[in-house]
């Protein structure tokens, strides 16, 4: 097997999930939810209402505090004041985005000015993200979204953005305070586990409490589904008539028993070939873990190894008096650490200078540039992959088709409807189902999957946006004089 990646990240086997400094936008009270237990029948609610609520009855609910769920809520929220938005959050909110990018969140992508460039970095959803989707809110809005909210960003040299402050924290507190200043409501520690349409038009939701075996039923007037990779997540989709492409691990970790690894988490690759050697797999078996893996990266996948070697020969020709560790050919775009440990693999020091260097030394650094072996021991697990590939399939998302601008010349001159079609953009504009009305999905739980670089993240912003964006919440004229703003 063998794949080529544009970017490639060295990144720890073991992820520690810290915990989120601010954990709950506002007190887990019970913002205009309408709770009964199944013998019941009949709804109460149980909140205090606030002036706010006691206008509308409408009620919003949000399935997963995570970077789509939140971004969703305060853009619904923002838009429709007197909308009832409720968090349901089973675990930690926004827990991958503390993770994230090594603890400093990989906000967005940075390079990707024109959408179509950067709708071909999704192997699945590039046809659907192109146009409206990221036209709509792509990296640059995000990126003013959070500058807006007084979080300063960087874009470092391969596109990734990152706040200055080089922590999630950062991110989490933005988003968090967010949240609190609107009035979102966010209630962690539950989980919705069924969910179905009810005859008015409105959806019934199962609610389970760490505490309580019996689950609360919630009626909402809206739903996003925002629920991430969870096989809950998928489990509500499918209760509502959604079909769900098989869940696979897009992109997750190899697992290598080499120390010196653990020290150089973080650094990316430009450009690497990886390729994937498994050794004694039989045929029929249904998961590899029998099988050794053989990892082997090349480095200069566009430079052959006769080329390699007279550049690394010309290195040392040129920079002779200068150390092996201060001075390596730029044309591979490797880092400093790592250059230094790929001399260690050679039983090289870095205080040695080049010109003493063998010509057998050259040559073997020449074919670890071009061969690099790491033995693979295992993968991450299933939960712990970074991005999971799979989940509502984007043909039942959105009406997803947008006129094109020909549209009238067609209509005047040719009159033919096909052509028409043919010049129909089809991008995902409002995130609704297209099975069940006021049903809206944002994030992973989307068959959609990014390469590394923020993508995957700019994925759940866009998404949450123009889901929130879609949520038309009450008639304002009836509720009040809040204007929506434009
Ligand atoms: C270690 C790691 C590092 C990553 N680094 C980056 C990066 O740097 N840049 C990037 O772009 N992407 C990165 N990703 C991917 C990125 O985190 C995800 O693409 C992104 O978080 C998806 O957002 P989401 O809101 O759709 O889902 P999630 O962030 O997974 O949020 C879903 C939430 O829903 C909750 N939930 C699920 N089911 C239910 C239910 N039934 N009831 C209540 N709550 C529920 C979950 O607990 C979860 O909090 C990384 C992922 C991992 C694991």
């Amino acid at each position: 097997m063998s794949f080529t990646l544009a970017r490639f990240t060295l990144a720890r086997s073991a992820v520690r999930h810290s915990r989120v400094r601010s954990e709950a936008a506002a007190p887990a009270k019970n913002n205009g939810l309408l709770i009964s237990t199944p013998k019941q029948k009949k709804f109460t609610s149980t909140a205090i209402p606030t002036a706010q609520n006691k206008a509308s009855e409408e009620l919003l609910v949000v399935v997963g505090g995570g970077a789509a769920g939140v971004y969703g809520a305060i853009r619904a929220k923002t838009l429709a004041p007197n909308l009832n938005v409720v968090i349901i959050e089973k675990g930690r909110p926004l827990s991958k985005v503390k993770i994230s990018g090594g603890g400093r969140c990989n906000v967005t992508n940075g390079h990707c000015v024109d959408t179509m460039v950067l709708a071909e970095n999704y192997p699945r959803g590039h046809r659907e993200l192109k146009g409206a989707f990221f036209n709509t809110h792509g990296p640059a809005d995000t990126m003013s979204w959070f500058a807006d909210q007084g979080v300063e960003l960087k874009t470092e040299d391969d596109g990734r953005v990152f706040p200055v402050s080089n922590s999630s924290s950062t991110i989490i507190d933005c988003l968090m305070s967010e949240l609190t200043r609107l009035g979102v409501s966010l209630q962690t520690g539950k989980a919705v586990v069924t969910a179905s349409s009810t005859d008015g038009g409105k959806f019934l939701l199962g609610v389970e409490n760490r505490t309580f075996s019996c689950p609360e039923y919630v009626e909402a007037d809206y739903l996003l589904i925002a629920s991430g990779n969870s096989k809950q997540g998928y489990s509500l989709a499918s209760q509502l008539g959604h079909s769900i492409v098989d869940p696979v691990p897009s992109l997750f970790t190899f697992k290598i028993e080499d120390p010196q690894l653990r020290d150089l988490s973080g650094i990316t690759f430009p450009k690497v070939k990886a390729t994937l050697k498994i050794e004694n797999a039989r045929r029929n078996i249904p998961q590899l873990t029998q099988a050794c893996w053989n990892l082997i990266l090349d480095f200069a996948p566009d430079v052959h190894i006769e080329d390699l070697k007279s550049i690394v020969t010309q290195h040392k020709n040129k920079f002779a008096k200068h150390k092996l560790s201060n001075s390596y050919p730029s044309e591979f775009g490797l880092v400093k650490r790592f250059w230094i440990y790929l001399l260690g693999r050679q039983d090289l020091h870095g205080d040695t200078l080049w010109a003493s260097i063998s010509k057998n030394s050259l040559i073997s650094l020449a074919h670890m540039l071009k061969n690099c072996n790491f033995y693979v021991t295992g993968k991450s697990q299933y939960k712990d992959e970074f991005v999971t590939a799979g989940g509502v399939p984007l043909s039942e998302v959105s009406p997803s088709l947008s006129p094109s601008p020909f549209l009238p010349f067609f209509f005047t001159f040719i009159g033919s409807v096909i052509l028409c079609l043919a010049f129909v953009k089809i991008s995902l504009n409002t995130m609704e189902s297209k099975i069940q009305s006021r049903l809206f999905f944002a994030g992973e739980v989307l068959n959609v999957d990014g390469i590394t670089g923020g993508f995957n993240f700019q994925n759940a912003w866009s998404g949450g946006y123009i889901a929130g964006t879609s949520i038309d919440g009450p008639d304002e004229e009836a509720v009040g004089d809040v204007g929506r703003p434009n």
